[in-house]
């Protein structure tokens, strides 16, 4: 690759490690002709999408804060660690799934949602009101309306 300073072609490699834990080889690179010395990081092309937020903002993926609010939503859930790990796996599969620059915020959630649907009903409505709460106040009143109706037709009611 090319050398930073003089733009001359033959630079070498004089050293090469493991960095990141292994996610990224790091080289060391000598310029053939000014002598310059430079480093180089080399990564999978594994880029998450910006998200997009509903004010507009774009910020990156943090999977922390992903795993903080749905253990919000899953207090006192019967839910284990395992499948919190298995709902956050599945956003990232879904994120880099996509093939997009740029994922939406609403669009993250939606995935969730659909995760929690099929594993614990009481969770899922609790993550919707949170979730929802800001950009569609109508579309949770008409889920919550779903569920009780679902829930008396089965004769269980959810406990909020
Ligand atoms: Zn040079």
């Amino acid at each position: 690759m090319r050398c930073p300073y003089c733009f001359a072609e033959d630079t070498r490699v004089i050293d090469s490690r493991l960095a990141d834990e292994g996610d990224a080889v790091r080289r060391r690179r000598e310029c053939l002709a000014c002598r310059e010395r430079f480093t180089t990081f080399e990564h999978a092309e594994l880029r998450l999408p910006q998200i997009v937020k509903s004010d507009g903002r774009r910020e990156p993926f943090h999977e922390a804060k992903l795993r903080a609010g749905l253990q919000r939503a899953l207090e006192k859930r019967p839910i284990d660690a395992t499948q919190v790990d298995a709902i956050v796996a599945y956003v990232r599969r879904s994120l880099l799934g996509s093939g997009e620059r740029e994922v939406t915020s609403r669009q993250i959630g939606e995935w969730i949602m659909e995760q929690l649907r099929a594993l614990d009903k009481v969770a899922y409505v609790r993550f919707a009101s949170v979730y929802r709460s800001f950009q569609d106040l109508n579309a949770f009143r008409e889920e919550m309306e779903r569920l009780e109706d679902q829930a008396q037709a089965s004769d269980i009611s959810p406990k909020l």
